[in-house]
């Protein structure tokens, strides 16, 4: 077993693509039994939820459980750094969902990035013997590894007394939403190369871009502050999110991390950012079309095709908005 890291040293798994077992995920120390595992959706999520046996589609195109998804995990990570969060969490929401408003934002942005970063092992870990060996393998993707290992770097917040100077790593939104008799009361969807990640519990919806800086926070505030203060119609959810995918998936810049050097006497670690924009753009142009295709894509479950969605081409088919860019209030769909 390797010595436990210093304080406030971070830990770069990335520097030998070592993410599963036998290494803790968040400090590297070697376990001495494989079975020192977390699940990735905490036993109080899954219990609270009946998520045992919920089923989870990975990109090998296998199927498993979130009770299967676990993370190697050392016992003092478990007991001192995971554990003491995921009761924050747990305590926050034991009577209501809406005490995930409560939290904050390194609370809110650390959860989902343990969840987020844990699907993202699974996925790499079945990649090591695919049921079908994938056409674009994660583990070649140079693109997505270098988000993941900026991301890594404030993830660790969750170990190392930290401090963002003057940044917010990710964009969180806290929406309401009005869901119906047979909405179930725990959703989620992810998408690793675009870093967004989304949960719901109940009637509150966190919808997250993991590695943005909070530009997607910044560049809707409109639609956020317009949503916010209402329970979105679920068709309207989908719409908010389609925006925030889409949005993620023009980001070109790739926010990079970096800790302070430590003094004497410090009790915690600095970070800086720099956002590499070196192309001058931060994002890449919008496109309706494109725009359009992603909210088909969420709008699948009320069956609203492409051609419906873009039949003025100027102006991609809204639930959020009317014509005239009023905020609308859906009470039954379609019955607008
Ligand atoms: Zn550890």
């Amino acid at each position: 077993m390797s010595a436990a890291l210093p304080r406030f040293a971070l830990y770069d798994p990335f520097a030998r693509m070592q993410f599963g077992a036998p290494n803790c995920f968040l400090c590297g120390t070697e376990l001495d039994l494989a079975i020192d595992t977390i699940p990735v959706f905490a036993d109080w999520l899954m219990d609270r939820y009946g998520l045992h046996e919920h089923p989870i589609h990975l990109l090998d195109q296998s199927s498993s459980t979130l009770g299967e998804m676990r993370i190697p995990c050392c016992p003092t990570c478990r007991t001192q750094h995971v554990g003491p969060l995921e009761a924050r969490v747990e305590a926050a929401t034991a009577t209501s969902p809406e005490g995930l408003r409560e939290l904050d934002a390194q609370t809110q942005f650390l959860w989902l990035g343990k969840m987020f970063y844990g699907i993202f092992v699974n996925e790499l870990e079945r990649e090591k013997a695919p049921l079908i060996k994938p056409r674009y393998p994660l583990s070649e993707n140079r693109a997505l590894f270098t988000r993941f290992r900026s991301f890594f770097q404030v993830l660790q917040a969750l170990r190392v007394p930290m401090r963002y100077d003057d940044f917010t790593p990710g964009s969180v939104f806290v929406l309401n939403v009005a869901t119906g008799p047979d909405d179930p009361a725990f959703a989620y969807d992810d998408d690793l190369a675009t870093m967004v990640f989304s949960i719901r519990l109940g009637n509150v919806a966190l919808i997250s871009c993991l590695l943005d800086n909070a530009i997607l926070l910044d560049v809707m505030r409109r639609v956020y502050d317009d949503a916010r203060p209402r329970p979105l119609h679920p068709v309207q959810l989908a719409e908010f999110k389609a925006r925030v995918y889409y949005g993620a998936y023009l980001l070109s810049a790739v926010p990079e991390y970096f800790p302070r050097p430590l003094k004497p006497g410090d009790e915690e670690l600095v970070m800086d950012t720099f956002l590499d924009d070196i192309t001058g753009v931060v994002f890449n142009p919008w496109s309706n079309m494109a725009y359009g295709q992603a909210l088909e894509d969420l709008w699948r479950p009320w069956n609203i095709g492409l051609a419906d969605i873009m039949r003025n081409p100027a102006q991609p088919l809204s639930y959020l908005y009317d014509a005239e860019g009023e905020p609308l209030v859906v009470e039954n769909f379609p019955g607008v």
